[in-house]
């Protein structure tokens, strides 16, 4: 079993159907969470993952809307009596600042509070960050205000492989980080310093050759604009669609994904994850 499941799809500023961006990938021995925002433990229950099945994090960058959930989910998983240790990967300068945040709230003073193993990502294209049974993952610099990484993970048992630019301006770290994978997740805040718009992700897409395009991080609400679909169909032959909240990728499935809308529709549909499935 290895899926991907969307638990927030907006830009920096929310809306109630619409969460700050961050996702989490659940394979049989490993659950992996890519980002901690607001408390991340409600979107997990709505997605039918326990916060306590978490083993991984990997925090993209030290913006808010992407760190500002770790000190909540580290207390509630101690609240609750975690025993078993997490591991938490990022570049130097975002693991630095998680430690002084979390110094900030006494952290170490809290009495028996369960192994935390920093894992500190050098800024090299295509940096190992782990590597379980289930899948492994990649990261590679990306163009941000700020240090910041994009992910490739590579799903061992269907062969099938995903990549996420999270946020940046158009470059080529990314096109190379996704080389030929089967579903690009790539942001579409819009055209300006350190974003990218839909037009381009789609471009990117199409340099990448990849399978399927899913814009996320995009303006939500009231501050949504345009048709970012078919914006980036203008510049990507392939499917293009929006990332929802609870948008369930199945990456177990052998084939290329046809019709994201339409698988989406599907796998929505059995949401079955529970926490008495991991090993
Ligand atoms: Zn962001």
């Amino acid at each position: 079993m290895s899926k991907v499941v969307i638990l927030g799809s907006s830009n920096a500023i929310p809306t109630k159907d619409h969460e700050n961006t961050h996702m989490v990938i659940v394979g049989e021995e490993r659950v992996l969470l890519v980002d901690s925002v607001s408390n991340p433990i409600l979107r997990l229950e709505q997605a039918g993952v326990d916060f306590n099945d978490l083993t991984d994090i990997i925090i993209t960058h030290f913006h808010p809307d992407h760190a500002s959930g770790i000190p909540l989910l580290l207390m509630d998983m101690w609240l609750m009596g975690r025993k078993r240790p997490l591991n938490i990967y990022g570049l130097h300068y975002t693991l630095d600042r998680v430690e002084t945040l979390m110094g900030l709230y006494n952290w170490s003073e809290w009495p028996n509070f369960f192994p935390v193993v920093f894992y500190r990502i050098p800024a090299n294209e295509m940096s190992p960050v782990l590597d379980c049974p289930d899948f492994t993952v990649h990261a590679s610099p990306v163009h941000h205000m700020i240090p910041n990484i994009g992910l490739r993970i590579n799903f061992k048992q269907s062969q099938r492989s995903m990549s996420y630019s999270c946020d940046t301006e158009p470059c080529d770290e990314v096109v190379r980080l996704s080389e030929g994978v089967d579903v690009l997740i790539h942001e579409a805040t819009g055209e300006s310093v350190g974003h990218t718009s839909a037009k381009q992700a789609g471009e990117i897409a199409r340099k990448a050759e990849v399978g399927s395009l899913y814009l996320i991080h995009y303006p939500t609400g009231k501050f949504a604009k345009g048709d970012l679909v078919a914006e980036a169909c203008t510049t990507f032959p392939g499917c293009v669609a929006l990332a929802n909240d609870f948008m369930v990728l199945d990456f177990d499935k052998a084939s290329c994904v046809e019709n994201p809308a339409t698988v989406t529709l599907a796998i929505n549909s059995h949401i079955t994850y529970g926490t008495g499935e991991l090993k």
